[in-house]
């Protein structure tokens, strides 16, 4: 097991890619701390593990506020003794469309901006006092293959991921001294029920024409990439993005 007893944080894990790599922790022997602004849908995740003998905490959190991440910080120390692992993996995606770039709302653009960005840092600035402490850590952050396209019709998305990239280098290099590796993934077109709901059954096949590997992504090809950021593996990788999307564009 890669994440035996390791204790980890995994955002937006009430569903789609976050509730997959959940499950997938829980299996690797992690102790997983669901956190989602969908209390309801992180308290089934946790269920779930809980009910296949894994372990497993929920707890409701919007990401945009500062006192409810101090809080998810707090409750996996109170619950499981530490944090090891965060996963940044919640955003603003699901119920999002194509729009063209001076058509999106200001309001919508914040909106986006607060989740996917300022979301992160908070995420970030929360658990690294325990991280600290520990003189470890390993810190995931979420990026987009559509970032690395340069896809239209999403400019306010994209944008927030490409932020991601450069704050994970950043961070890199502000946590490195210690012991913190802040890596980040950016997987392609995969399909979970938000990215069905943004684009559609004909976008999913025009998506198969640019990809190297000619066939979906599935929530499950991004798993190993992740327990790998996570695990002792990767211990010399920091400030890194791994494009996980079968060849669709090389970083
Ligand atoms: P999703 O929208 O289904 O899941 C996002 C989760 O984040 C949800 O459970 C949601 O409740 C939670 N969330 C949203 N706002 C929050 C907030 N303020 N505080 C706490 N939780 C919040 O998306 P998904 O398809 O599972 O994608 C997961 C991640 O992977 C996202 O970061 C997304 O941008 C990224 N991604 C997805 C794809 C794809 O094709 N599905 C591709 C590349 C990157």
């Amino acid at each position: 097991m890669l994440l035996k007893d390791r204790v980890a944080i995994i955002t937006g894990g009430a569903q789609g890619l976050g509730k997959v790599y959940s499950l997938a922790f829980a299996k690797e022997g992690a102790k997983v701390v669901i956190a989602d602004i969908n209390a309801e849908g992180a308290t089934q995740t946790a269920r779930e593990i809980q009910d296949s003998s894994g372990e497993a905490r929920s707890i409701k959190v919007d990401i945009t506020d500062a006192s409810e991440t101090a809080k998810m910080a707090d409750y996996a120390v109170k619950e499981f003794g530490g944090i090891d692992i965060l996963v940044n993996n919640a955003a603003l995606y699901y119920g999002i469309s194509y729009q063209k770039f001076d058509e999106i709302p200001e309001e919508e653009w914040d909106r986006m901006m607060r989740i996917n960005v300022k979301g992160v840092w908070l995420s970030v600035k929360a658990v690294s006092p325990q991280m600290k402490k520990q003189g470890k850590g390993k810190i995931i952050n979420v990026s987009s293959g559509t970032t690395l396209k340069g896809n239209p019709g999403l400019l306010h998305y994209v944008a927030s991921k490409g932020a991601i990239i450069g704050m994970t280098r950043s961070l890199a290099r502000e946590m490195g001294e210690y012991g913190i590796n802040v890596n980040c993934i950016a997987p392609g077109f995969t399909l979970t029920e938000a990215s069905y709901l943004l684009a559609g059954g004909e976008a999913k096949t025009s998506v198969l024409a640019s990809r190297a590997l000619k066939r979906h992504e599935m929530p499950e090809d991004v798993i190993g990439v992740v327990i790998f950021l996570s695990s002792n593996l990767s211990d010399f990788l920091t400030g890194q993005t791994i494009a996980v999307n079968g060849g669709d564009s090389f970083l």
